[in-house]
C-alpha cells in the first residue's frame, strides 16, 4: 500500500477528517485538484456559515476553531422567521441554560483557511497532494485505487471521497445519489448597516423570493437572496445601490440605511442525498455523501459530525487491530449519520417546497405552520434543538 487512507478532496470536510486521525498513526495522503496557494488561502466566496454548537466544539478539539479568531466570529442569540408582508414571527431565543448563542456565523473562507493551516501542522504521515485532479477510483478486496489525472496510481486501504456535491468518485464507485435541482439560485453577499443588528438572523419568505439576514460581526450582515433561476442575472446586474434600496425596502428599514460590500456570488441551488455512504473499501463524507439546500444551515454541519463518526468508527477498529474498510464499521457509519441526514435532508425540501410555492392554499399553511411552531412548546423546543444541535443525534440512541 502507498497509504493507509487516501482523502479525496482537501476542502473543509476532507481536511477536517485528517485532523480527526491526527492521533491515528495512520499514513494518509489529502488529493485535491486545487493549487496549493487556492487551498491555502482560500478567495472569499461569499458564503457565510451558520455553525453549531457540535461544529465548534468538533473545531475546537481540532484546534482550527482557535485560528478564526474571536474577531470574526458572530454569535446568533435570536432567530426570526416571518411569512410574505405579515409582521409575524416565529422566533427562538438562546435559553436561559449558560449557552453563549443559538449558533456562529463565520465566513467560508476563514473556516476552509483556518483548518487548512491546522492541517498543515500535522507530522509527517500526513500529505497533501495539490494540483492533483483524480480521474479514476475502483477497488478490490485487497485495496483502494486511485488513479490522478497525470497518470500516476495510489493504493491504499480505504478511500474516502470529500470531492463535491458533484462527486465523481461517488459515481465511479456506483453509488446511486437522490438530487433536486430546485430551479432556483442563491446569490450571497455581505451588507453594511446604519442600525444594530441585535445578532438576530432573520429569514423571511417573500413571495417569489426568500431572503435571510444572518448577523455578522459589527454592523454586517450576510444576505441569502433565493430567486428563480431565470431572475438572477437582473439581480446580480442591479447597481449596487439598488440591489441595496431594495433589500431596505424588503426589511422594511429595519436595519437603516444599507451598502453592498464586495461581491454578489450566485450559487444553483441543487441538493444531493447519496442512497449508500459506503461501497467496498471506500467512503462518502461532507457534501459528496449529503449535499444540502442552505435554508436551514445545515450542509457544513453535517459535513463535520459525519466525519466525526467515520473517524470514532476507524479509531475503535485500528484498536481492535482490524482492517481499516472493515464493512461493518463502515455500514455502523452509515447508520448512525443517516438517522441525522435523512430527516434533515427530506425536512430541509418540504420547508423549500413549502415556502417558495406561493398557490394560495399552500401561503395559508405556511402561516399555520409559524403559528403552531410558535404555539406549541414541544415543537418549539425540538426545533431550537435542531438548530442548535449539541451533540449527535446517534449519540442519544442505542446504536
Ligand atoms: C450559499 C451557501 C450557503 C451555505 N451556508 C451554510 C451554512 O450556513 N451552514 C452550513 O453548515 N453549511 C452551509 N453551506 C454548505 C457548505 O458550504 C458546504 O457543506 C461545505 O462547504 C462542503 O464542504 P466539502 O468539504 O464537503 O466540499 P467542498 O467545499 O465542495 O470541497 C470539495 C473539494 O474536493 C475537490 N475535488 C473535487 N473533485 C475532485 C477531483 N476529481 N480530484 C481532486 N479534488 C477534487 C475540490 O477542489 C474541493 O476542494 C452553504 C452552502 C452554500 C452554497
Amino acid at each position: 500500500m502507498d497509504y493507509d487512507l487516501i482523502i479525496i478532496g482537501a476542502g473543509p470536510a476532507g481536511l477536517s477528517f485528517a485532523l480527526s486521525l491526527r492521533d491515528s498513526g495512520l499514513r494518509i495522503a489529502v488529493i485535491d485538484r486545487l493549487s496549493r496557494d487556492e487551498l491555502a488561502d482560500p478567495p472569499e466566496d461569499g458564503r457565510d456559515i451558520a455553525l453549531t454548537h457540535l461544529s465548534r466544539r468538533i473545531m475546537q478539539q481540532h484546534g482550527s476553531w482557535q485560528r478564526i479568531g474571536d474577531e470574526h466570529i458572530a454569535p446568533i442569540r435570536r432567530a426570526e422567521v416571518v411569512d410574505g408582508d405579515s409582521p409575524y414571527a416565529l422566533h427562538f431565543d438562546t435559553p436561559d441554560d449558560g449557552s453563549d448563542g443559538l449558533g456562529f456565523l463565520v465566513a467560508n473562507f476563514r473556516i476552509r483557511r483556518a483548518i487548512h493551516d491546522e492541517f498543515m501542522t500535522l507530522d509527517d504521515g500526513f500529505s497533501l497532494m495539490a494540483d492533483s485532479p483524480v480521474s479514476r477510483v475502483h477497488s478490490d478486496d485487497s485495496a483502494a485505487h486511485v488513479t490522478l489525472q497525470n497518470g500516476e496510481q495510489l493504493n491504499a486501504a480505504l478511500v474516502v471521497a470529500a470531492d463535491t456535491r458533484f462527486s465523481q468518485s461517488r459515481r465511479q464507485m456506483g453509488i446511486a445519489a437522490d438530487t433536486v435541482e430546485f430551479g432556483r439560485s442563491a446569490i450571497v453577499c455581505e451588507m453594511a448597516h446604519e442600525q444594530d443588528h441585535h445578532h438576530t438572523a432573520f429569514e423571511c419568505f417573500h413571495y417569489g423570493r426568500t431572503l435571510a439576514i444572518l448577523p455578522m460581526p459589527g454592523r454586517v450582515s450576510s444576505i441569502v437572496v433565493t430567486a428563480p433561476a431565470d431572475q438572477v442575472d437582473d439581480i446580480v446586474d442591479m447597481a449596487a445601490e439598488d440591489f441595496a434600496r431594495d433589500i431596505e425596502q424588503r426589511l422594511k428599514q429595519r436595519l437603516g440605511a444599507m451598502e453592498l460590500i464586495g461581491k454578489r456570488h450566485v450559487y444553483p441551488l441543487v441538493a444531493v442525498h447519496a442512497r449508500r455512504f459506503y461501497a467496498r473499501r471506500f467512503a462518502l463524507i461532507g457534501d459528496a455523501a449529503v449535499g444540502m439546500h442552505p435554508v436551514t444551515a445545515h450542509g457544513f454541519n453535517l459535513g463535520l459530525s459525519g466525519q466525526d463518526l467515520l473517524a470514532e468508527g476507524l479509531l475503535a477498529v485500528l484498536r481492535s487491530g482490524t482492517d481499516i474498510a472493515d464493512p461493518a464499521v463502515l455500514h455502523r457509519y452509515q447508520r448512525r449519520h443517516m438517522l441525522s441526514t435523512r430527516p434533515l435532508y427530506h425536512g430541509t425540501n418540504a420547508i423549500v417546497g413549502l415556502f417558495t410555492d406561493d398557490a394560495f392554499p399552500v401561503t395559508l399553511a405556511r402561516k399555520a405552520v409559524l403559528r403552531l411552531s410558535n404555539h406549541l412548546p414541544p415543537v418549539k423546543w425540538a426545533i431550537r434543538q435542531q438548530l442548535m444541535a449539541k451533540r449527535h443525534l446517534s449519540s442519544l440512541l442505542p446504536i
